[in-house]
């Protein structure tokens, strides 16, 4: 990770805040790189409803074409969408434009391999490498590449979801379900109005104009999610949703209009398809473990560190039957490897439509933990690396997990604790059965990493 001023540059793509470090030179040099990379070929280019999409879409088509790429323009497209849509055999890449669930002045490239995956890290480094050196493979006027859009994405998309095998749209349609939908005026509306239509509901919209003017923190977290609770009970839906700007990430709002907990987006999706089809699950360290709770009569569960490329991979390499990140991101790979909001959805309406119960009772059949995310801010200079390192010293006689920071595992209970890749902090999550147990572990661990700061 480099810091240029107010860019940030990773192997998974650059972000940063528009007009203050993120410039279309930025976009156009990473998509020259890119493109130099994985070109020649047909390169999927989407975005997310950012205002920034369209100035940031054309930098990128420039430097694609330059490059002797082709583009495939699918515009407003969910993140999930687009996955799918690099996947396909003639396609050999795909950039997306958005920054997810960061706030609406921000935006990034993400940076898609030929697979629909994103890039592993020493992909990623290539691409970096050759911004840095300038070591792009422009081609003469005469093999620019072509520029083609498509205007059916979502329409596959969705035509995929209901192919499956384990999805019965005519049984989801008998139930003529009421649903209340949040898409905080980012890209749900590409896809969703489809995917609602395909299943009968009747769908009460919430900012869904795909402008990108979030009025909200676009963060699809309970504290979040006050306007779309009032919403379900208002209309006596039979439960609410809510997703991010790129519309990988899906939180629940059960009848009565109490957030699930994005957490639980997950535990429900892999409670119902391991029940159908038994098998492996993937997720990451700081994902709830009420996922190994759900998950046990039927297979294993293995953790990876944080960041959906991690879990990807593994679930790849292990054909694990079901994924995903705590963050309300489900990835079922029958489909494809990648966070996907529309496929949760669509699992989420089978699992009401079969078992015949409301979201709450679901809810109420799965263990329950409270999670609490903090974070500490360490002073100028401070190595969070480092003092992660040194409480792992001191805790050698735990149940630790080392796979990503310094995981303290108890027999309910665990605490997570690592340094932020991107910023001067250290993020520390607990998980209990009560939140008294909760605070508890947060403070105590909070109070040692101050100690070893000092
Ligand atoms: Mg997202």
């Amino acid at each position: 990770m480099t810091q240029l001023k107010n860019l940030m540059v990773s192997v998974s793509g650059i972000r940063g805040i528009v007009g203050d470090g993120l410039t279309p030179e930025a976009a156009l040099q990473l998509a020259q790189a890119y493109g130099s990379e994985f070109g020649p070929g047909k390169i999927v280019l989407a975005r997310d409803s950012r205002v920034t999409g369209p100035m940031l879409k054309h930098a990128v088509i420039a430097g694609l074409m330059a490059v002797g790429c082709d583009v495939v323009d699918l515009d407003l497209a969910a993140t999930p969408t687009a996955e799918l849509i690099t996947e396909r055999p003639e396609h050999a890449g795909g950039i997306i434009i958005t920054a997810s669930h960061n706030p609406k002045e921000w935006n990034a490239l993400k940076l898609l391999a030929p697979d629909g995956l994103f890039l592993r890290p020493d992909q990623g480094q290539k691409v970096i490498d050759r911004v840095y050196k300038s070591n792009f493979s422009f081609v003469p006027w005469n093999r620019i590449g072509r520029y083609y859009t498509y205007n059916d994405a979502a329409g596959e998309h969705v035509s995929r979801i209901l192919e499956l095998p384990i999805i019965d749209a005519e049984r989801i349609r008998g139930k003529k379900f009421k649903v209340v939908v949040d898409c905080c005026n980012g890209a749900g509306e590409a896809v969703l109005p489809k995917l609602f239509e395909a299943f009968g509901c009747s769908v009460t919209w919430l900012n869904r104009e795909a402008n990108g003017l979030f009025p909200r923190n676009p963060e699809p977290v309970p504290e979040n999610l006050t306007e779309l609770s009032e919403a379900v009970r208002r209309s006596r839906a039979d439960f609410g949703l809510a997703v991010d700007p790129d519309v990988d990430r899906l939180a629940l709002v059960d009848e009565k209009g109490i957030p699930l907990g994005e957490e639980y987006t997950l535990v429900l999706a892999v409670r119902f398809v391991l029940s159908k089809t038994p098998g492996d699950v993937v997720v990451n360290a700081s994902t709830t473990r009420a996922i190994d709770d759900v998950a046990a009569p039927y297979g294993r569960v293995h953790r990876t560190p944080v960041g959906e490329i991690h879990v990807a991979v593994k679930a790849q390499q292990i054909g694990a039957v079901m994924a995903g990140e705590g963050n309300g991101g489900v990835m079922y790979p029958e489909l494809h490897i990648g966070r996907d909001a529309p496929m949760g959805i669509a699992l989420i309406l089978q699992y009401l439509a079969e078992s015949g119960k409301r979201l709450s009772e679901l809810k109420a059949e799965v263990p329950h933990y409270v999670m609490i995310k903090d974070k500490i801010e360490l002073g100028f200079g401070v190595d969070a690396k480092a003092v992660v390192e040194r409480l792992k010293e001191q805790l050698a006689n735990e149940n630790l997990n080392t796979i990503d920071g310094l995981k303290v595992i108890y027999q309910d209970s665990w605490v997570h604790i690592r340094a932020s890749n991107t910023e001067p902090i250290i993020r520390i999550i607990a998980e209990a059965p009560t939140q008294e147990k909760t605070v508890e572990l947060i403070e105590h661990y909070k109070a040692a990493v101050v100690q070893l700061t000092n």
